[in-house]
């Protein structure tokens, strides 16, 4: 692993039993076993995607893990290849479902498709993710929205502590006479106070986890605070294990991120707002649908060498959203993820040659000086 002298900056590589990771990475969104508009055939020639992210939520209601485990384990069920993380479920049964009860035994909810009920313990969610067959798999955590009280912090801390000791306490056995199986690694919360955060990150430590996460973040909460907590969190989590901040975050926030040591990060911008019509290029974002590039030659970034810029105007593009044709999607976010893994290659290098300093210093005047009504 090298390390960055002056920030906290990290580049590793994350080994899966579906193949290496080279960190820091981006995790692509693939909610329901697919990252909408793309097929692991365009993930792997046109982006050399190493890992995806996959929910656990959506996937256990439907199809459910014993199918997905009947027809090969995700791997095999969606044609992936390669590493596959997959959430705990604990963030969408806070956020979608509707109604709930959390006790310490688990999170009763309704299910967001028919209402029916199911139970989300910390070993039911770890046996629906070795079913799936996950690379990484996340321990339960309780996600409280933003702002919560101290009091309400407090408690949720002590949930997800005691809930990660029993996900591990049952991963331990269930892993028992298993070949091949992933990892596990469990979530910090702490909503937004230092002390909770603190205080949960050294509590898990002791798990000795082959990798840690910091969740809870993206709620709502200023980004100057989602910083905060990470540059807080991360230096508490051990050193050689890798660290993966859930839900983050914007194009310009990455090497922020990583600058505070993480190494790892999933969001679903890059794919929904291409959709959105909203693309990420290297001079900022650029918004499809606006009159200007009704007649424009250029592609979407002059610098950009994905297939979709190689080929297609902003004129072209702009017809496909206007006109709601599939295509558009599928060549939009093949776009934005390519810019996102791009900035992490970047990143990556940078580190590597020991110059992540003047790269971070670079983000962020072009950040503060970007224009993009120029573009
Ligand atoms: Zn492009």
């Amino acid at each position: 692993m090298a390390q960055c002298a002056v920030t906290g900056a990290r580049a590793g590589l994350l080994h899966t039993p579906h193949g290496v990771v080279e960190t820091p990475v981006f995790m692509p969104v693939g909610t329901q076993g697919s990252v909408k508009g793309l097929s692991p055939r365009d993930l792997i020639e046109q982006l050399d995607l190493r890992i995806l992210l996959a929910n656990t939520y959506h996937l256990y209601l439907r199809p459910g893990p014993a199918t997905i485990q009947r027809l090969g384990g995700l791997h095999g069920f969606m044609s992936w290849p390669r590493a596959i993380l997959t959430d705990s479920g604990g963030f969408q049964v806070f956020s979608l479902s509707g109604l709930r009860k959390v006790t310490d035994q688990g999170v009763l909810f309704r299910s967001h498709l028919n209402g029916d009920a199911h139970l989300f313990t910390p070993e039911s969610t770890v046996d629906a993710q070795l079913a799936f067959g996950s690379d990484i798999l996340m321990a339960l955590d309780e996600c409280l929205p933003y702002p919560a009280s101290q009091e309400a912090a407090r408690q949720s801390v002590q949930r997800t502590l005691a809930w990660a000791q029993a996900a591990f306490r049952h991963y331990h056995e269930r892993i028992q006479g298993l070949e091949r199986y992933g990892a596990l690694f469990p979530i910090v919360q702490g909503s937004m106070f230092g002390d909770l955060r603190r205080h949960c990150a050294s509590e898990l430590c002791e798990l000795d986890a082959e990798g840690y996460a910091i969740g809870g973040l993206s709620v709502g909460e200023p980004r100057a605070v989602s910083l905060e907590m990470v540059e807080l969190t991360a230096p508490l989590l051990p050193r050689h294990r890798p660290r993966y901040v859930m839900g983050v975050g914007l194009p310009e926030e990455l090497p922020e991120y990583v600058a505070r040591g993480v190494d790892m990060m999933d969001c679903v911008l890059p794919s929904r707002n291409a959709r959105n019509g909203c693309l990420f290029t290297s001079r900022g974002k650029l918004i499809i649908k606006q009159a200007s590039y009704r007649d424009d030659p250029r592609p979407l970034d002059e610098a950009c060498p994905c297939y979709t810029c190689r080929h297609f105007s902003r004129a072209y593009l702009r017809h496909l959203f206007q006109a709601g044709e599939i295509l558009y999607a599928s060549l939009a976010t093949l776009h934005n993820l390519r810019r996102y893994l791009d900035i992490l290659r970047e990143i990556r290098q940078s580190v590597l040659r020991g110059d992540f300093p003047a790269y971070l210093d670079a983000a962020r005047s072009a950040t503060a000086s970007e224009q993009p009504a120029e573009l």
